[in-house]
């Protein structure tokens, strides 16, 4: 890239350059000059034409159902419609990961979830890595970012910038400014942040180019609308989507689950609107109230109970009567789902409207990129539920809308495979600067420029991956590949695949991984997924994550986490099973050689590397800075899922580092996995071997010692017996006194 001191003064000239151009040549000679430009921009310094402003206008949790252009049947967007109209339409629009912060991260960053480091909501955005704004700012931009933000640290690379805390409130939000001073705005967030924006457009520097990231809080949950969209799609006039009584079978039994649907899920306050105690425990949650009720003024809650306590109040009454079976709860639930959730669209298409106009009106409509996205999809009753997550296609997918007269054609469309990841270098392309090479999305600047095709070589699938477990809605963790026709999922905790036919089966509703018909198919797919998994650098052995969704497991984290918060222990183990042991038929040799130091087990059955990184980065040591640590881990990552010994390696040797951060004066005593299996040659027992051989290279000679104590368990022949190993992967009572005998030498 050039350096940011180099390139404004380059950008004078450039500019200078276009507007004779301009003055010089008919409009289409005005694109050959373009392409030409963007063409040898890599190679040489040639001049560049005029960059272009871009305003990005993002919003949350809007699904393709409901936008116009996309052939809703629920709703009307004229004014995305109008924006679709003189742009193109991407078809096949996909998230990296479906849940708010992720999406915002990736799509700042153009690297998947796993890189940039936000994997799921509550993590916290390092705003110091490379983020596409700040590239643009350092190459002559004004940068500004006004709505919701959700990435906890503050936006880097913005001149300016005031967001919404978190999630962010639909009436009468509070907003953080550049300062840290919070405020709070009388009005509706929706138009707020309309106005803030236009107001910043009228306000800037007008020397310089712009991007305006314009970023809604609607429609999220809990879909409030504003009154100019009460009764706009009324109760029972919505259509009912096909799979809004879904019993997920044939697909992963984690979909039955998760806890999101539409029958059992909505809160009676929260979603549903009613005030005051839940009156039908048996169809609605407790213990969340519309707080967005308890923001507004007399005059708003007057506006609001007007439309909403004669619906609320008929349906009790129907309720209570016994006028109304089952399926017709289901269905008022999500009539009053749509009204809402519709009707809070309905403000961002407003939004959309407004901006357009004030382009049109103040002569930026021709020199300004315009796109519209949502972070994600949503599902609106399909498969029976709300909310987002999961790799199936209404909450997979993302809106994407993009307007540039003069170099996208009006009214297209595009079923090239496109990613949030792309939005990126994109940006960057459009406005003549180098895309740095770690960035993993792909420029759309081919497929905008050439009718919506993809050209030659463009990808032929997405990878997808969903990390957050253990939290609202229990959607398990999955990661996967979509191609054009097939998709291709994976459950690690239930170890199942999905495979879909998307052309016989588009709903998604009968995964034919088991159907010999597609056996060469799913080969294929499985194939591609671990591929691609190599290619965007995704090492599962070193993604923490957490199996907090395992009660047993989750009581056991606590109850460590708790020990390791009352006294500091000098000594530590970390592991899985084979630690864990120590509690049962290594008690023994456990008091006589550990319990006095005392030393704390953090053993935890099952646990692979990433488990671990998981639990180290929670705190799980406490407040122990221990004078040693003694760390096994790695035989799950072999036995669950044969994974290849350098990416083991690699997971062990995160840990340490993990471990080196936290308590940097521990002697670390990383110990060679333990053999398994009753012959040298087993196979798994020879990819501990190559794990160790790589592990042997974490040895400082200083902090992290290794050392692989394999031969204290096995017989002169290299075999194993089952009087050491009794299922030849876990020690009996004889084998952990061996060991504690081999392990104390080894201590501080
Ligand atoms: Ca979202």
């Amino acid at each position: 890239m050039l350096s940011s001191a180099s390139r404004p003064q380059r950008r004078w000239f450039v500019w200078s350059l276009w507007t004779v151009c301009c003055l010089l040549l008919p409009a289409n000679c005005l694109l050959s000059v373009q392409n030409l430009a963007n063409a040898q921009d890599s190679v040489t310094e040639q001049p560049q034409v005029s960059p272009p402003n871009i305003l990005f206008i993002f919003s949350d949790d809007h699904a393709v159902q409901a936008i116009g252009a996309y052939g809703s049947t629920l709703n009307q967007t004229p004014h995305l419609d109008r924006l679709a109209a003189q742009g193109m339409i991407f078809d096949r629009s996909y998230c990296t990961n479906s849940i708010c912060g992720p999406s915002r991260a990736s799509i700042l960053t153009g690297l998947h979830s796993h890189l940039n480091g936000f994997r799921r909501n509550g993590d916290r955005f390092d705003g110091s890595q490379w983020v596409f704004p700040r590239a643009l700012q350092e190459n002559g931009y004004q940068t500004a970012l006004i709505g919701k933000w959700h990435l906890e640290s503050d936006p880097t690379g913005f001149d300016y910038w005031k967001i919404l805390p978190g999630q962010g409130h639909y009436y009468n939000p509070d907003f953080i400014h550049m300062d840290k001073s919070r405020q709070r705005d009388p009005g509706y967030c929706t138009d707020l942040i309309t106005e803030d924006s236009i107001q910043w457009l009228e306000k800037r520097d007008r020397s310089k180019p712009f991007l305006l990231m314009s970023q809604h809080k609607a429609p999220h949950r809990n879909w409030a609308p504003h009154p100019r969209h009460f009764g706009r799609y009324k109760l029972g006039s919505n259509p009912v989507p096909a799979t809004l009584r879904d019993d997920y079978s044939g697909r992963s039994r984690t979909l039955a689950d998760s806890e999101m649907s539409i029958r059992n899920h909505f809160y009676w306050g929260h979603d549903m609107k009613f005030h005051g105690p839940n009156q039908l425990p048996q169809y609605f949650l407790d213990g969340i109230p519309n707080g967005e009720y308890a923001r507004m003024s007399d005059e708003q809650k007057a506006q609001w109970d007007a439309y909403y306590q004669p619906e609320n109040d008929a349906f009790l009454a129907q309720v209570q009567a016994g006028e109304l079976s089952d399926d017709e709860v289901l269905l008022w639930k999500y009539q009053r789902y749509m009204h809402d959730y519709l009707g809070s669209v309905q403000a961002v298409d407003d939004s959309v409207g407004r901006l357009l106009d004030y382009l049109d009106q103040s002569g930026l409509a021709e020199n300004t990129i315009v796109v519209y996205a949502s972070d994600q999809g949503f599902y609106l009753g399909e498969h029976g539920w709300y909310d987002k997550r999961w790799m199936f296609e209404e909450s997979f997918r993302m809106p994407l809308i993009v307007r540039w007269p003069g170099q996208v054609p009006a009214g297209t469309r595009s079923s090239a495979l496109v990613q949030n990841i792309d939005y990126a270098p994109t940006f960057l392309q459009a406005a003549g600067i180098e895309v740095p090479a770690q960035v993993q999305g792909r420029s759309l600047l081919p497929v905008l420029q050439s009718d919506g095709q993809a050209p030659s070589g463009w990808r032929d699938a997405l990878y997808y991956a969903y990390y957050e477990n253990d939290s609202v809605h229990e959607v398990a963790v999955h990661d996967g590949v979509r191609t054009d026709r097939y998709k291709l999922m994976f459950f690690p905790r239930t170890n199942e695949w999905n495979l879909f036919d998307l052309e016989s089966d588009p709903q998604e509703l009968r995964s034919v991984h088991e159907d010999p018909q597609y056996q060469a198919v799913l080969a294929g797919m499985k194939q591609r997924y671990r591929d691609l998994r190599g290619y965007y650098g995704v090492n599962s052995a070193t993604i923490p994550v957490t199996r907090g969704d395992e009660a047993w497991w989750k009581a056991r984290d606590r109850e460590k986490s708790a020990l390791a918060k009352q006294q500091a222990y000098p000594l530590v183990f970390i592991g899985d099973s084979i630690t864990q042991g120590w509690e049962g038929p290594g008690k023994e040799a456990w008091e006589e050689h550990f319990a006095g130091g005392p030393a704390l087990n953090l053993g935890f059955s099952g646990d692979r590397t990433e488990h671990v990184l998981w639990r180290l980065q929670q705190g799980q040591l406490g407040i122990s800075r221990p004078s040693a640590v003694v760390l096994l881990i790695g035989t799950n990552n072999t036995g669950h899922r044969m994974q290849a010994p350098a990416e083991i390696a690699e997971g062990v040797s995160a840990i340490v580092a993990e471990l080196r951060k936290r308590t940097p004066e521990s002697k670390i005593i990383v110990l060679g996995i333990l053999p398994r299996g009753e012959s040298a040659l087993d196979a798994m027992r020879l990819n501990n071997v190559a794990v160790n051989q790589q592990l042997r290279r974490l040895d400082d000679g200083q902090h992290v010692f290794f050392h692989d104590l394999s031969s204290v368990f096995l017989e002169s022949d290299g075999s194993l017996s089952r009087e050491i190993m009794p299922d030849l992967l876990h020690l009996s009572p004889t084998a952990y006194h061996r060991w504690a005998e081999a392990l104390v030498p080894l201590l501080p």
